[in-house]
């Protein structure tokens, strides 16, 4: 991949599925279709609630919650008001649950947010909260089938709440194979630019601290 697609300014490396629809890197789609497959032999429907999200969503995102306009929240998931604090806690408490533009696997195409249609009641929205995955919610089957088989067909988790800074996702699978070779390309350096350029809220914060952020949310995943 290169810079831009890499940092989701484009989306030259990007497929899309009609069924079903979603928006994944050329090389994840065949494996996709495959666990996806396997899925509904076991008789799971695996909906892609999120997929390929390009730069300029991702800023969007993160400039709403660092304004105040969409709701921040802390680890518990309880509302924070970001009147109450300084750039560099809300660009931290983003974090918790949002990726900073430019570093969010998702523009990769090679990452995929996960439910199970079958799970849920007609016109049900999944939610992606972790009481949805949890032993008692609907789609705690799911989560486990995908601990068993996901590995098979080259997805893992990379956000496991161990090693990475981000919050535990366990609805959130990436295809290994072209994932680590975008997670190796993606350095600071094209991080910096891609951000620099950018209307992004918090941006002098940001980019003082872009090394440390790089690690936490980049470099540092977590591995089966
Ligand atoms: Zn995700």
């Amino acid at each position: 991949m290169n810079d831009g697609e890499l940092t989701g300014q484009v989306r030259t490396h990007i497929t899309d599925l009609e069924q079903p629809r979603c928006a994944v890197h050329e090389h994840v789609a065949a494996p996709f279709l495959n666990l996806r497959r396997a899925a509904l032999a076991d008789g799971f429907d695996l909906v892609p609630v999120s997929s390929f999200r390009d730069f300029s969503r991702q800023l969007s995102i993160w400039n709403a919650k660092f304004s105040g306009q969409r709701p921040m929240l802390d680890a518990a998931g309880q509302a924070l008001d970001p009147q109450d604090l300084s750039p560099w806690e809300r660009i931290e408490a983003i974090l918790l649950w949002s990726a900073l533009p430019g570093a969010s696997r998702h523009h990769w195409g090679t990452d995929i947010d996960l439910a199970d249609g079958n799970a849920s009641p007609p016109g049900y929205r999944p939610q992606l909260t972790p009481e949805e995955f949890a032993p008692a919610g609907p789609f705690a089957p799911l989560a486990g089938w995908l601990e068993v088989n996901a590995a098979r067909f080259g997805f893992f988790r990379p956000f496991r709440g161990v090693l990475s800074g981000v919050q535990p996702e366990p609805w959130h699978f990436s295809f290994a194979p072209v994932a680590e070779n975008a997670r190796r390309g993606l350095s600071v350096a094209v991080l910096r630019e891609a951000i620099a350029a950018a209307p992004l809220l918090g941006k002098d914060e940001v980019l003082e601290r872009l090394d440390e952020l790089h690690v936490r949310y980049v470099t540092k995943i977590d591995w089966p």
